[in-house]
């Protein structure tokens, strides 16, 4: 059993505590950029040298350096046997060609796509409480109005493109954690994906 996934949302969605909590569920690996970004950062390693100054200003880093990560990630055998659930990519129009590429040449396909929707007040709300509990670097008020900005002109979109192949599962994400992970779970299991 082989279940592809992928969850979109704004920062401070819940889009990584829901991912995990679904990835769980169904047996498959979290796939996360954002953490490779971040794991990189701290370990001081070349990428991660290289994505810093881009990540901590709410930028993207380019399609070619995310996408090697993705396809590298995704070739394990891991998420070749079981599948995967991919948080924080694609995130525009390009990464979701790159990885319809990337999928078709193993013969596959996203099952579901878990969109998040949460507005964009309560998003600011949410990420600048993390900020203070996690401090992460980039979450800076001028870099999470960025990161808003560019979700919105560039990652909201790719929604419509999953909408049209009839994968796109629309989650209301304003709720407690337990609810939006119900709502998840009934979107999913209404699509006969065994968990
Ligand atoms: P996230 O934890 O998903 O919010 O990602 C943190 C940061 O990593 C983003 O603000 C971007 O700078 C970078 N990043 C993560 N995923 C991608 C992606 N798919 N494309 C480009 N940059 C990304």
């Amino acid at each position: 059993m082989t279940t592809r996934l992928l969850i979109v949302g704004p920062q401070g969605s819940g889009k990584g505590t829901q991912g995990q909590r679904v990835a769980e569920a169904y047996g498959v690996p979290v796939v996360s950029t954002g953490d490779i970004f971040r794991a990189n950062i701290k370990g001081g390693t070349e990428l991660g040298l290289k994505v810093k100054a881009i990540t901590d200003a709410g930028n993207l880093v380019p399609d070619d350096v995310t996408g090697e990560i993705v396809s590298d990630r995704l070739s394990q055998s891991d998420a070749i046997e079981r599948g995967f659930l991919l948080d924080g990519y694609p995130r525009n129009a390009a990464q979701v060609a790159y990885l319809d590429d990337f999928l078709a040449s193993h013969s596959a396909a996203l099952d579901a796509v878990i969109l998040l929707d949460v507005p964009r007040a309560e998003s600011v709300a949410r990420i600048t409480g993390r900020a203070e509990i996690e401090g992460r670097s980039d979450d800076t008020e001028d870099a999470v109005a960025h990161r808003l900005d560019i979700y919105e002109s560039e990652t909201a979109p790719i929604a419509e493109t999953y909408a049209q192949r009839g994968v796109l599962d629309r989650i209301d994400g304003v709720g407690t954690l337990e609810q939006v992970t119900e709502r998840i779970f009934a979107a999913l299991d209404a699509r006969s994906l065994i968990r």
